[in-house]
């Protein structure tokens, strides 16, 4: 398999602490791939280590099967997770700055239409919302016209319309072609957006795959979760299920068959909630804690 770029045993060291402890993925072109795992994962080292701005206490990074050259800087665009921008300048002066840095530049008019930014191009940065701003940043990781572009927690901090907006600006970067390489500790944003995800914690990557097959590998079709003050004394559990905070989560490829079972051992079903697994879901079986921390 040919990739975009690939990760071959990444480790990154810092004084006491194994940031990046043994991470290989590949990333074919077109594909939109996702580091998904708590605050302090080792998402933004990956990345960075992926960017070429951190070098590897060992491992390596290939870009097209090559190590990373002088030229990478222009086949790539980065939207880092804080950016400064320069003060006193438009959103239209800001992009012109960024393109000078640039031999090959986008087309700044479709840009503009791409990232949504025609109205506010007079405005001054620091007058931007949340959203207005992650679109300029966007639209700045974008200027060169990347064949790669790397989006570190895009949408951290804003309001779920702002993300469902934003969520809508990657579809489209997706939709001309450029490969898309994010983290996110969302795991919304990973299932809407991307085609393969890796799971990370400590460092590590506990899973890799598509969304839905991640799922499906790890749970059957349905949680099924009642009070746990409505199961039936001295009955025991199923096998696989999970007590906690006050519930009990049973698993069910066959719901009406699970819901006959619980009525016939006398479960109380007043409570019963059935939900389909999701990487929320996932992420908690494999490691015990809550992707939000
Ligand atoms: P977040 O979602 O908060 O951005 P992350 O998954 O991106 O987290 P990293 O920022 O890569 O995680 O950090 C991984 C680990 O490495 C954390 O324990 C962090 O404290 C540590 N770390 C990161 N950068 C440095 C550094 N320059 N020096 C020392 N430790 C660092």
């Amino acid at each position: 398999m040919a990739y975009l770029i690939e990760a071959q045993d990444l480790v990154r060291l810092y004084p006491g602490v194994r940031a990046v402890d043994g991470i290989s993925f590949g990333v074919e072109m077109g594909q939109c791939y996702g580091l998904l795992g708590p605050n302090g994962a080792g998402k933004t080292t990956t990345l960075e280590l992926l960017e070429g701005i951190q070098t590897p206490t060992s491992g390596a990074v290939r870009f097209k099967g090559r190590p990373l050259d002088r030229t990478y800087a222009e086949a790539i665009g980065i939207q880092f997770q804080a950016t400064a921008l320069q003060e006193f300048q438009t959103v239209g002066e800001s992009l012109g700055m960024f393109a000078s840095f640039y031999r090959h530049m986008a087309d700044r008019d479709e840009l503009i239409r791409l990232c949504n930014l025609g109205d506010i191009l007079d405005r001054d940065t620091r007058k931007l919302s949340g959203g207005q701003r992650q679109r300029l940043l966007l639209a700045v990781a974008l200027v060169n016209d990347p064949e790669l572009v790397f989006l570190d927690e895009p949408t951290t901090g804003l309001d779920p319309q702002a993300r469902r907006n934003f969520w809508g600006l990657i579809e489209m970067v997706r939709r001309r072609g450029t490969t898309v390489l994010l983290t996110t500790h969302y795991m919304e944003e990973a299932e809407r957006l991307c085609d393969r995800i890796a799971i990370v914690d400590h460092g590590r990557m506990i899973a890799e795959g598509s969304p839905a097959e991640l799922v499906r590998a790890h749970f059957p079709a349905r949680v099924i979760r009642l009070a746990d003050s409505g199961w039936p004394e001295g009955t025991p559990l199923p096998d696989g299920a999970l007590k906690g905070n006050g519930e009990i989560e049973l698993y069910a490829e066959d719901v009406p068959e699970m819901l006959a079972e619980l009525e016939r051992i006398g479960a109380d079903l007043t409570a019963l909630r059935i939900a389909t697994p999701n990487l929320e879901d996932l992420f908690l079986k494999l490691t015990g804690h809550a992707l939000r921390t």
